[in-house]
């Protein structure tokens, strides 16, 4: 059985002209598994009423619960009014029924939130999943109108992951042993819709992959079933030289590796969650990226071997960030600083994008947050500190090490008066990290790209 497994994101699921899309596209394969996002904005109002409730304003956020009920109901009503069926007034009670009890189970979650005065990651991760519960249980009932053997099936039976809320680790044996379900699915000849971005932890409570993360879950399926190709649906034919949304100019790339894409998507480029690489890469199953507006359009195709022998490949950026430079007191010995730097920063959870380092400083550039004032108070244990915000990095990934100096040459060139406050070139990764006023990061990858494509 040679398994496809198609990951439909936010856009793709926007309103009932795009379900008949996604499903169209689903028709065409003999063996599609189907992992779908939220319909668009509903993760982020979900988020938005748990804040809302947290902060007492309880009535706020139980409307917001309100429009989204009111707009799924109404997509559904849309898609079946457009394909008339003799189920149809079946399909729309049992639609109008989950919602209800979704929607019921959303507003009780926002009432224990409103109590608590606060939004734990637990019930953060409970509220942010309810989109993806909702949205995918309606599409596979959308799919019996066109008279396709969609069949709903619940995330948390699959994606079995540990308890860290907001961007918990997935369990891949657990997975891996679920997944075997799938098979006797299509095997009867259904097509399985699944959620995308949440699952479960071992006491059955839900956890989410973090933000964007229906890529992973879709990549975790397809390597548990040993999928034929993953497929990312999405708005965009495939992975762009550089943000399409700022750089007009920007091409899809034909072809690249799992390793230049990972980076990429880590760095900035939100086309591709940055996990979503991995589990595929381990199986050597190709990942496509595809427009679901255009399907004919080629996409890119991620494997394992793409070489190529352009000076680079592609550019991301990621704008809110800010630089932390400690200098170490000469009373704190060379060989300790480091470790004592990075210590507090494994305390915090943090991760960073870029590091400079001399014998005796350390510049690390990282998303900017409330918690660099505290982290600069305790580096101040450590050596005198600067953090500056405000910034932004511009990666070039895919560079060859031997054109780094034409490729240097071009940034400093597109730079004009802009002043780089850091800049690194991996050898083994091929990355070529520059960060610079936030103000002028945009502008400066405009031209830096259109430069160098
Ligand atoms: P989905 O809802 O399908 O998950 P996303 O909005 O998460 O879609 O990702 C697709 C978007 O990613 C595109 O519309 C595009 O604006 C953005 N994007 C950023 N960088 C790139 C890139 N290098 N190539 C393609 N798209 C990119
Ligand atoms: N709906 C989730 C989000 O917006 C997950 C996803 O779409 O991939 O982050
Ligand atoms: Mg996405």
């Amino acid at each position: 059985m040679q398994i496809n497994v198609l990951k439909f994101g936010g856009t793709s699921m926007a309103d009932h002209k795009t379900w008949k899309q996604v499903l169209e596209i689903i028709s065409n394969y003999e063996y599609p598994v189907v992992v779908v996002s939220a319909t668009a904005r509903t993760t982020r109002q979900l988020v938005e009423a748990g804040n809302l409730a947290a902060k007492g304003k309880l009535d706020d956020a139980l409307e917001i619960s309100a429009s989204i009920k009111e707009r799924h109901n109404k997509i559904v009503s849309d898609f079946l009014e457009e394909n008339p069926h003799a189920k149809n007034k079946l399909i729309k009670d049992s639609c109008a029924k989950n919602t209800e009890a979704k929607i019921g189970k959303l507003n009780k979650l926002l009432t224990y939130t409103e109590r608590q005065g606060a939004l734990s990651p637990q019930m953060k991760d409970a509220i942010s999943a309810m989109g993806e519960q909702i949205s995918s249980y309606l599409l596979a009932q959308c799919g019996l109108a066109l008279d396709m053997m969609t069949q709903h099936i619940e995330a948390r039976k699959l994606i079995k992951t540990d308890s860290e809320y907001g961007k918990a680790n997935p369990n891949r044996l657990l997975i891996n042993q679920h997944c075997g379900s799938l098979e006797t699915v299509l095997e009867s000849g259904f097509t399985p819709i699944i959620g995308g971005f949440y699952g479960e932890s071992k006491d059955k409570t839900v956890t989410t992959l973090g933000f964007e993360g229906s890529d992973y879950s879709a990549s975790l399926i397809g390597a548990a079933i040993g999928a034929q190709t993953i497929e990312i649906w999405t708005d965009v034919s495939g992975v762009y030289t550089g943000d399409p949304r700022y750089i007009p100019e920007a091409k899809p790339l034909a072809e690249m590796s799992y390793f230049d894409a990972t980076e990429m998507a880590y760095f900035g480029a939100k086309v591709l969650h940055p996990s979503t690489l991995k589990p595929a890469q381990e199986r050597n199953i190709p990942v496509f990226v595809k427009n679901m507006f255009k399907p004919e359009d080629e996409g890119t195709k991620i494997v394992r071997d793409s070489k190529h022998d352009l000076d680079v490949l592609a550019l991301s950026f990621k704008q809110n960030m800010a630089t932390v430079t400690v200098s170490a007191y000469e009373t704190v010995m060379g060989y300790s600083f480091l470790t004592k730097v990075f210590a507090v920063l494994e305390q915090h959870r943090l991760a960073f994008d870029a590091v400079n380092t001399t014998e005796a400083s350390v510049t690390i550039a990282l998303s900017d947050s409330e918690i660099l004032d505290q982290l600069s108070k305790e580096f101040i244990e450590i050596g005198t500190v600067t953090l500056e915000r405000e910034k932004g990095l511009l990666t070039l990934i895919g560079c060859s090490i031997n054109k780094a100096d034409k490729l240097t040459d071009t940034i400093f060139s597109s730079l004009g008066e802009v002043d780089i406050n850091m800049i690194s070139f991996t050898k083994e990764k091929r990355i070529l990290n520059v960060v610079m006023d936030d103000e002028k990061l945009i502008e400066t990858t405009q031209k830096v790209h259109n430069q160098l494509f």
